[in-house]
């Protein structure tokens, strides 16, 4: 059964197989988060096409940071009541660094999904899979 793009971005796999991992390592290797693929493992689709491929990711990962430092400002100051500034950078600051895997990972998968002129082919992951 073909899996549905909002899985395949949810699970990091490639966006022509929707069956191949993006990244090396899971998310809960830390210390690795940041270590991609040079090509798919299943469908051998090389993620970036050319040096500078992911620059536009930041651009996405610039879109998260944002969002969340709103969300977590308005979030402080009303439930906090409008704290002392300090409050702001002890809530902000450490939700930046632990979102920082996550949203470098999300923002390439992001961004080879929706601006890297990849489409889906289906019959590369029933090959993969042995169904066809
Ligand atoms: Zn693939």
């Amino acid at each position: 059964m073909p899996r549905t793009k909002f899985s395949a971005i949810l699970h990091e796999k490639c966006p022509r197989c929707r069956e191949g991992n993006i990244f090396t390592y899971p998310l809960s290797k830390v210390s690795r988060f940041s270590i991609t693929n040079e090509n798919c493992p299943v469908c051998n689709l090389r993620y970036e096409k050319e040096p500078g491929t992911f620059y536009g990711a930041m651009y996405v990962s610039y879109g998260f940071n944002v969002g969340m430092v709103v969300a977590l400002f308005i979030a402080t100051f009303t439930i906090g009541n409008d704290p002392h500034l300090m409050w702001y950078f002890i809530v902000i600051i450490p939700a930046l660094i632990l979102a920082a895997p996550f949203f470098f990972r999300y923002s390439r998968v992001l961004w080879l999904y929706f601006f890297s002129d990849v489409k889906y082919n289906p019959s590369l992951a029933d090959k993969a899979q042995g169904t066809v």
